[in-house]
């Protein structure tokens, strides 16, 4: 291995053989399957089951894994083939990951190249390569404050639906830090553990908004005046966030805002006060004159967008889904996923909290990277130079193919 592959390899090391290191175990460990991936041989063990923490952790300590997982799902024999495991149930879980929303910084830092056809762009992957349709890329991506705050408010808006519509108390919705750019959500509640895939979609389509009733049914309606008289809000889930949602736009749009939702109408930046009183709390929604029942359908259309959660729709339908285990190292970063309170959400600086090696410095070539903080200091930005960085930095630097270890 070369060398700064096993530089990385000695931390994570060190990492899992200090007793010092904390990895909590998921509920019911013995009704779990655990995975991981190996660090040197890059291949996947699956089907293990631990009875105890001490169990794992002689076998993380003895193996050395990249990345590890453990199943969402209860199983009556975690460690049997997928078909013969006696699925018993499963945590609900929800991603949100950088790697699939739109930041204004994903075009700046983040890139791909098709391992096929070697067609590469900047931004965010595309799941399918235009030139040869092929699907595996190689990507550099690079998890800035940016990026994480953007997870953030996803993952606040995801959190304020699962409390306000679904009725779970905060204290049942544990919230992580995934280790590279964004968060998990797990609900560990028994009333979700028996909710197959499809229950698990209408969740799905919730958070996201998908096939949202009160718009689809106003927009088959029309046209013609009764459109408007049929597109009426009651004061809960949905209906409420869009409520509000058209309320805060309109308090705080500009003309340029009102263009990028595609609604022209200068009368929704001059009548504010008479379209949140009459219309949006009265519902008189064609009181006010020039905003007819298109415009606020077009506006609630939009609005739908800004409220919804971003969530991975993929992981949270997956019953048989593998997560990463709390408290190991991300193999992308060197950071850790890491659990708080859900009430801390905005006050959780995972680039402070995360970081698994506090001690040393060690020298690197760093190819190119944008200013970062990390561990509570603010580097670079470096471009073909030497640095000597805190150990943090440069495992990060090097998962993320931006630095070598020096000679
Ligand atoms: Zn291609
Ligand atoms: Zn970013």
């Amino acid at each position: 291995m070369e060398a700064s592959r096993d530089f990385v390899y000695q931390k994570f090391c060190e990492y899992y053989r200090d007793p010092q290191t904390v990895i909590p175990l998921p509920p019911l460990p013995s009704q779990r399957e655990f995975g991981y991936l190996m660090f040197k041989e890059r291949f996947m063990v699956r089907h293990r089951r631990f009875e105890t923490i001490r169990q794992l952790r002689s076998v993380l300590s003895d193996t050395i894994p990249s990345d590890v997982y453990h199943s969402i799902a209860y199983y009556e024999n975690p460690d049997f083939d997928m078909d013969k495991k006696g699925w018993l149930g499963a945590d609900l879980v929800f991603d949100i990951d950088a790697d699939h929303l739109t930041t204004p910084c994903n075009k700046i830092h983040d890139e791909f190249t098709c391992t096929k056809c070697g067609f590469g762009g900047r931004g965010i992957t595309p799941e399918i390569c235009p030139c040869c349709e092929g699907t595996k890329f190689e990507t550099k991506t690079w998890p800035c404050d940016v990026c994480i705050d953007t997870a953030r408010q996803e993952a606040a808006k995801l959190l304020d639906m699962l409390e306000k519509d679904f009725g779970f108390s905060l204290d049942e919705l544990r919230v992580f830090f995934s280790g590279h750019r964004g968060y998990h959500v797990h609900v560990e509640s028994e009333a979700v553990h028996s909710l197959d895939a499809m229950a698990r979609k209408e969740i799905v389509d919730y958070v996201t908004g998908l096939g949202l009733a009160v718009l689809e049914k106003a927009v088959k309606e029309k046209p013609g005046k009764s459109s408007a008289r049929k597109f009426s809000l009651h004061n809960f889930g949905w209906n409420k966030r869009l409520k509000l949602g058209m309320q805060n736009f309109l308090l705080t749009a500009s003309k340029e805002d009102l263009k990028a939702a595609g609604l022209k109408n200068p009368a929704l930046l001059k009548n504010k006060e008479a379209l949140i009183n009459r219309c949006i709390t009265e519902g008189r929604w064609e009181s006010v004159s020039g905003v007819s029942g298109q415009t606020w359908l077009k506006l609630a259309e939009h609005v739908k967008d800004l409220e919804s959660s971003k969530i991975d729709t993929v992981v949270t339908t997956d019953i048989h889904r593998l997560i990463r285990m709390n408290g190991t190292l991300h193999g992308k970063t060197g950071l850790m996923k890491m659990e708080f309170s859900a009430k801390d959400l905005q006050d959780f600086d995972p680039f402070a909290r995360a970081v698994a090696f506090k001690k040393g410095t060690v020298k690197v070539l760093v190819s190119d990277i944008p200013e970062f903080r990390l561990g509570g200091e603010t580097l670079g930005p470096y471009k073909n130079e030497t640095k000597e960085l805190p150990v943090a930095a440069a495992v990060l630097l090097i998962c993320k193919g931006r630095a070598k270890v020096a000679n």
